[in-house]
């Protein structure tokens, strides 16, 4: 036990029911297997006296073992799982792992101290479906870091994650902009957060909230990376270097700040928060008085959303079709002068997302793409549209000149995903699709994004942060694609068309459930022979659009989009 922990007293419940739990437990090491009772391994920190091995530990235990004895408040524990895609099975699941955990969410969060210093603390729990992020999640660490800013405390959050929920599908993936937007809030207020990445922290949690902190601390040998390694081998058919995605690795190429030892962890905490003391000023408040517009369907969106003459799978194949047209199609016919700059200023220039300056009418507008290319030699050039992590730094650096000169930002979305493999890992790929959220949804100048084909997951979300989201009337958007969920929820690549059916992925699913605010019809298809006619919609609605911000200031426009995705 580290000294600290002895000052404390026990006459709390917290310390009580994890002692009480600790009677019964029976901890296995996952690595030697040696098996010690509840007690003996948390006297223990959870490191295997045999082998040294880190056990994971639940989230009540790491908060007895945090904080000063006694100090926990805990927030939020009513915002519970819903089932917001009506998976089947999945409140029985939830059900069952609540009894089992002992916990009501992946996250438990409240308010606490260490050494003496009041904090925000929350921990995901590994036993609870692998720390995975839904909407009861995400509730709660949006909540935990607008009343952190409002009472002006620091925020520490001890992430392990396997990613987004597969069972909450596309709402899972809004959690991760709602939860980035919520800490440049209380970033900008000029309070300090810290994160903790514990084994494992994986997929949309690193890219989000885990990777968006001031100071990011890892445990030893932590299994840190947004695509899993297995996806990655099989990916790229190569095996993955030793050490790949350690919290080692990871401090190497720049993530992580210190690879702290977990004895060490509360002294390292109180360092932190003793640094960060003092009163701050807040620069940007929640304004929640302010005046937001209505997203409203118009009547040829309704009428869309209500045409089910495709299937979703049709669409999916609609979509990944070599006819489909590009984001080029569209900008050549809407805009005039468009001028591509290259370059993240970091790394390198991302053909497979690429952005400039063009004009709509005499308005100069910036704009953000993904291109999948045409030709074979096109699409190998263009990395078959899956940006890298340069790509998101480029539109990141093109969208804060946006702002600078007040351009309205309007992107376009068709990426089966951001690229996996090995490179990408190595430069941040969830770090960068982390930033690039959360600075468009802080931009202080309109955005409007489009999607016109695949809209894949994080890669997708990442420049998806508009004032408005359109999609075009068979274009999809999800959470991944139709063969990656029937492998991991069915254990078959073989259902992708049953599993098109049941995510919930088209333009006309996503404006039932208010995640995109119109639908662009495609006259029988997008293709070259059609882009002209859309482009026409497109066009008028663009102009439409951008006049309902002309009036706003920018701190206006920015809580408008902030409004509009808090919602989910
Ligand atoms: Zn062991």
């Amino acid at each position: 036990m580290p000294s600290s922990n002895k000052k404390r007293k026990n006459n709390q419940s917290l310390e009580d029911r994890v002692q009480a739990e600790l009677e019964k437990l029976i901890v296995t090491c996952p690595k030697c297997k040696k098996v010690y009772t509840g007690k003996e391994a948390f006297e223990h920190l959870y490191i295997c006296p045999e082998c040294g091995k880190y056990m994971p530990i639940g989230a009540k235990e790491r908060l007895v073992m945090l904080l000063d004895e006694g100090s926990f408040r805990p927030w939020y524990e009513d915002v519970l799982t819903g089932n917001p895609l009506d998976t089947a099975d999945y409140e029985e699941k939830i059900q069952s792992i609540q009894k089992k955990s002992g916990c009501s969410e992946a996250v438990t969060i409240g308010r606490g101290k260490i050494a003496g210093y009041e904090t925000v603390i929350g921990v995901c729990d590994p036993n609870f479906m692998m720390g995975s992020m839904g909407q009861a999640m995400g509730e709660r660490i949006t909540r935990a870091f607008e009343k952190a800013t409002r009472l002006k405390l620091p925020v520490i959050l001890f992430c392990c994650s396997g990613g987004a929920r597969m069972q909450e599908g596309i709402i899972s993936l809004m959690q991760m902009e709602k939860t980035s937007a919520a800490v440049k809030l209380h970033s900008d207020a000029g309070l300090f957060y810290c994160s903790v990445l514990t084994d494992p922290t994986m997929g949309g949690v690193t890219a989000s909230f885990s990777t968006l902190a001031d100071v990011i601390l890892a445990e030893p040998q932590a299994r840190i990376g947004f695509a899993g390694p297995r996806v990655i081998q099989q990916t790229i058919g190569t095996v993955l270097p030793q050490g790949f995605q350690t919290a080692e690795f990871q401090m190497e190429h720049g993530f992580v700040d210190r690879l702290v030892e977990r004895k060490n962890l509360r002294n390292e905490l109180h360092y932190l928060l003793y640094a960060h003391r003092g009163p701050n000023k807040s620069r940007l408040r929640l304004r929640t008085g302010v005046p937001v517009l209505k997203h409203q369907l118009d009547p040829e969106s309704v009428e869309l959303m209500n045409r089910h003459d495709k299937t979703p799978w049709d669409k999916v194949k609609m979509c990944r079709s070599g006819e489909r047209a590009t984001a080029t199609d569209y900008i050549i016919r809407i805009f005039k002068d468009f001028r591509e700059m290259h370059g993240d200023r970091y790394f390198g220039d991302d053909r497979a997302l690429v952005g400039g300056i063009a004009f709509l009418g005499e308005t100069p507008v910036t704009i953000i793409a993904d291109l999948r290319g045409k030709s074979f030699e096109e699409r190998v050039r263009r990395n078959f549209g899956m940006p890298k992590p340069e790509g998101y730094r480029k539109a990141i650096r093109l969208m804060k000149q946006a702002e600078k000169f007040r351009r309205p930002v309007i992107s376009f979305i068709n990426t089966s995903g951001a690229f996996c493999g090995i490179d990408a890992e190595e430069r941040g790929q969830g770090q960068a699709i982390a930033q690039s959220i959360m600075e468009m949804s802080m931009l202080k100048t309109p955005t409007l994004s489009i999607l016109i084909g695949e809209g894949g997951s994080g890669g997708a979300l990442a420049t998806a942060v508009g004032n408005e989201v359109w999609m075009l009337e068979h274009s999809t958007y999800a959470i991944l694609s139709p063969e990656g969920y029937s492998a991991i929820l069915w254990k078959t690549e073989g259902k992708a068309e049953e599993a098109a059916a049941v995510m919930k992925i088209t333009a006309q699913d996503l404006a039932e459930l208010g995640v995109i605010d119109r639908i662009i019809p495609e006259f029988g298809g997008a293709t070259e022979v059609t882009a002209q006619k859309i482009s026409n919609v497109m066009s008028q609605a663009i102009t439409d659009m951008l006049k309902k911000y002309e009036h706003m200031t920018g701190d206006e426009i920015m809580a408008d989009r902030y409004a509009r995705f808090r919602k989910f």
